[in-house]
């Protein structure tokens, strides 16, 4: 059953004869009873007026050939005053040019006298269905319309010209538009945010092959508001039915709250951190202490349990150390010092800073990087975490030893830099999951690599606060090939 189905249930068509002929009145109503439709009859143009004024029907019968109010007379005024309402006219045989010229003024169809029960049941049929398609299409409208209005979530629809079809009052709001209406505006007459009108142009160019929506994060002012909003806007072409873009549905929402959640998030994650760096550091020295006999001499077992008590809390160390600085890069405090870097030297100083683990876990590694490569604006401390975080994990999970390749080249406007292990893998599930906060792959080969499961997040917020972006390709068992996107200065 279709929804429209549901909606209406239980529906039964009014039809109205108007005809002078009693004879024609009575046959109308006996066929159309029997098909199940409520039928009222007029013997005159004037009473049938009147009847419409008083309830709607949806369909009208009408004999063109009346005395006084002749049916042409009628069916102006109904025209006039109800423009969506069907009139089929009837007709004698010599008047066929009459309907043709009663078509051409609205009348849905004609039936010309003397006409079969059947003729006139098939007219009518088609009538009826026309009528439900249309009250389906109006319903629908209205269903549309009230929907729209109601959610809170910002909704504009624009044409292939980028005039409004339809907004509603959020978004009018976020973007900060004082306007009652918009309809059959052109987006740049009164949407003053220069970005969201550049991803309704760009939205409108999509083809099937790219994204099927563009999102954006966007600060803006919004109306009647002190403070800025933070809205998350989606773009979405939507085409006609040979697959053309017709329009852009423009989305926002918005997400301030969130955003302001999650800074106060980071910042309890930081002062947690910091808060307890400095007692576990003094706790690692006094072990420290112990271990070096300092405090007099450990019996074997001492030493074990000192020991292993000394690897944990050295894992929890860096795992305080990494929030922390997790917590500053999402509050955006790290990558506000940024400088002109040239990544080809910072490439080689790492990888030969990793040289030695490499060595101890037999695997070779090559570096493939220009002389020279254009300059990126960075961080320099976040690019050097970026690659070590890379390089180790790539030595880190190929435990058997293998190959470790560090290369950088162009790519458009961006430079590409590409860690690639022949080390063991990561399946499809998990490749999205790596990037999230200590997560972790847990299997029989990781169960004995130590780590805190935040080394590839932080490495995917340094880079997408350099609005780059970190891409994997991956097989478990057959190695896999991190590569990092960042836009070069001036490119
Ligand atoms: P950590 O290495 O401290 O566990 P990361 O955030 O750096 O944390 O990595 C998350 C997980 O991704 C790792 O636990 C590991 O399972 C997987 N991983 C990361 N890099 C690689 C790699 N080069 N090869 C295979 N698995 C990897």
């Amino acid at each position: 059953m279709t929804t429209e189905a549901v909606i209406q249930i239980n529906y039964t068509p009014g039809i109205l004869v108007v005809d002078d002929e009693v004879r024609i009145r009575e046959a109308c109503r006996l066929v159309l009873e029997d098909c199940g439709y409520e039928v009222t009859l007029a013997d005159n143009g004037a009473k049938g007026l009147e009847l419409i004024r008083e309830q709607h029907f949806d369909i009208i019968l009408l004999d063109l050939m009346m005395p006084e109010l002749s049916g042409f007379d009628v069916l102006a005024q109904i025209k006039a005053q109800h423009p969506d309402t069907v009139v089929i006219v009837i007709t004698g045989y010599a008047t066929l040019e009459h309907s043709v010229d009663a078509m051409k003024k609205g009348a849905f169809d004609f039936i010309p006298k003397p006409f079969t029960p059947e003729h006139l049941r098939v007219t009518i049929a088609k009538a009826i269905d026309y009528t439900r398609t249309l009250r389906d299409i109006t319903d629908t409208r209205s269903r549309l319309r009230t929907l729209v209005n109601r959610i809170s979530d910002g909704v504009m629809c624009t044409n292939h010209e980028h005039r409004v079809v339809l907004a509603n009052p959020a978004f009018l709001r976020m973007i900060g538009c004082g306007a009652e209406s918009v309809i059959g505006s052109c987006i740049n007459d009164f949407m003053n945010i220069f970005r969201i009108r550049e991803m309704i142009n760009d939205a409108l160019v999509l083809n099937d092959s790219c994204a099927d929506e563009l999102t954006e994060e966007i600060p803006v002012k919004g109306y009647g508001q002190s403070e800025e909003l933070i809205l998350n806007v989606r773009c979405a072409p939507f085409r006609d039915r040979s697959g053309r873009n017709i329009g852009v549905i423009t989305v926002l929402h918005d997400i301030t709250a969130l955003k302001k959640i999650d800074r106060m998030k980071s910042e309890f994650v930081s002062m947690v951190s910091h808060e307890i760096r400095n007692p576990m550091n003094s706790v690692l020295m006094q072990i420290h202490v112990l271990l070096a006999g300092l405090a007099g001499d450990l019996t074997e077992q001492q030493r074990e349990i000192l020991t292993r008590a000394h690897l944990k809390i050295e894992n929890l160390s860096r795992m305080t150390t990494e929030l922390l600085d997790l917590a500053r890069i999402e509050s955006g405090l790290i990558t506000l010092e940024r400088e002109s870097v040239s990544m080809s030297d910072l490439i080689r100083d790492q990888a030969a800073f990793q040289l030695p683990m490499a060595a101890s876990a037999s695997v070779e590694m090559v570096i493939d990087v220009p002389e020279t490569l254009p300059p990126v604006l960075a961080n320099r401390r976040n690019m050097e975490e970026v690659l070590s975080n890379l390089i180790t994990n790539a030595i880190k999970y190929s435990p058997g030893g293998g190959l470790v390749t560090v290369s950088a080249t162009v790519v458009n406007d961006y430079l590409c830099i590409r860690v690639k292990d022949t080390g063991m893998g990561i399946s499809d599930e998990d490749q999205s999951r790596i990037f999230h906060r200590f997560y972790r792959v847990k299997d029989e080969k990781t169960r004995y690599i130590n780590g805190t499961g935040l080394g590839l997040s932080i490495v995917k917020s340094i880079i997408e606060s350099h609005q780059g972006q970190i891409k994997l390709e991956s097989k478990k068992g057959a190695g896999s090939t991190f590569s990092v996107f960042l836009p070069i200065l001036n490119g």
